[in-house]
């Protein structure tokens, strides 16, 4: 019996990349469910590389242009629409979750699958940073398996004892230093910034993303998120998490202990060696990836974050510090800035601002529960459309 994968989001950057792990080690996975939002071709051509026995396309107008191009080969069962992601996530059939969709538009299937008590390999760090408490709490109710799938969170995980249960406090731990490559504005003035075209700002050094994660590393907002979902996955404070520049991406994140001992983890930037580390463990997966050579790299620099040219990520340590409703506000207000600025209504610069706009204009209020979440996040985005309109 092979594990049986559902992985939401298949035609993105993650669902691309862990196609090529399933398909490299077909003894140990096959791909139980596939789901795609819109991209209607791509899901084509995986339905006739995987031949997956379920395929769910989210976005329903889309539905007709899928039958019509269905292969004829496929004989698995279709579901469209976005609450047919929770419903496959509890199938039996499905052993793991990879949960790569982008953006808060993940964070009901996500939940879902954690519910469901499955292994779920995270990738959609928006959903752990808009309910990151209470999809921890459900994680230890239903005895899921959350496995980061974040470079920098799964090269953490790899610097713990194996028996290590995420979400759990670690033992004699100091800190938690996050590494960030700096984005491709690194060097930039503020002024340049604020000028950036969608192109420039999509054209990461080191790795090769989504558009939306793309934007994020640029502003560090990326950064931002990631320390969010830090807090929740290894039961940390923000303030005991240190956020370091790394140019190179080769360190990809350490943990420190009370005694003085660093760990770290390295390797080559690409997102097939911590999805296939969170597939295969407690095993190790051989993947054909590209590998370090220490004498060839030579030099790793560090340096400190420049929190005046990149604003997010001090202002997602604060809606970290203080909790509640704010990450939602700073996740939802960022995607819908970073959307804008994709389609060219604002500058680079604005969307930082605009976060901290929404921030600061919405009261707290209290969450309980998903639909809780969901609801501060419709409002935020409303609130936040409103400021582009006003801009504009
Ligand atoms: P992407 O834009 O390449 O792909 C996104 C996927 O989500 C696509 O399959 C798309 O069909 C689906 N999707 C989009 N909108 C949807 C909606 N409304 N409903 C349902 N499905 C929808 O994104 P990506 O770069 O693969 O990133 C996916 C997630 O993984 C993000 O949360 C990102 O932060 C995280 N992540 C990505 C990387 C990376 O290297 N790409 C690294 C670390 C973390
Ligand atoms: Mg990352």
């Amino acid at each position: 019996m092979t594990t049986g994968v559902a992985l939401f989001g298949a035609t993105g950057s993650i669902g691309e990349s862990t196609l090529s792990v399933i398909e490299a080690h077909p003894e140990r996975f096959h791909l139980e469910v596939v789901s795609a939002h819109s991209s209607v071709d791509k899901l084509v051509r995986i339905i006739e590389r995987f031949q997956p026995k379920h395929v769910i396309l989210t976005d329903q107008t889309q539905a007709n242009a899928l039958m019509e191009k269905l292969p004829k080969s496929f004989n698995g069962s279709l579901a469209f629409g976005e609450h047919s992601l929770a419903e496959a996530a509890c199938a039996s059939e499905v052993d793991v979750v990879m949960a790569a969709i982008v953006g808060g538009a993940g964070l009901v299937s996500t939940y879902a699958a954690v519910s469901a008590g499955k292994r779920v390999c995270v990738a959609n760090k928006e959903a752990l940073v808009m309910g990151g408490e209470l999809m921890m709490a459900e994680a230890e109710a239903k005895g899921a398996m959350l496995l980061p799938i974040d470079s920098e969170h799964n090269a953490m995980f790899q610097c713990l004892p194996e028996a290590y249960v995420v979400g759990q406090p670690i033992a004699g731990l100091k800190q938690l230093v996050l590494t960030c490559s700096g984005g491709p504005f690194r060097e930039w003035s503020i002024d340049a910034m604020a000028a950036a075209t969608p192109d420039q700002a999509v054209a990461h050094p080191n790795w090769s993303m989504g558009r939306k994660i793309s934007v994020d590393s640029a502003t560090l907002m990326n950064k931002g998120l990631e320390l969010i979902e830090a807090t929740h996955l290894f039961n940390v404070p923000e303030s005991a998490i240190d956020v370091v520049i790394h140019p190179e991406s080769t360190v990809h994140s350490l943990v420190e202990f009370v005694d003085g001992s660093m760990l770290a983890q390295l390797g080559s930037p690409d997102m097939r060696i911590p999805i296939a580390h969170a597939l295969g463990f407690p095993d190790r997966l051989d993947i054909n990836v590209e590998r370090l050579n220490l004498t060839k790299l030579s030099k790793l620099h560090f340096e400190a974050v420049n929190h005046e040219a990149f604003p997010a990520l001090a202002l997602a340590r604060q809606a970290s510090a203080e909790g509640g409703d704010r990450p939602i506000i700073l996740n939802a207000a960022n995607e819908v800035a970073v959307d804008a600025f994709l389609n060219e209504y604002i500058a680079f610069t604005e969307i930082t601002e605009l976060v901290s706009d929404c921030l600061n204009q919405i009261a707290r209020q209290p969450i309980s529960s998903i639909d809780d979440v969901l609801s501060i996040d419709r409002m935020s985005r409303q609130i936040a459309d409103v400021w582009i309109r006003e801009r504009a």
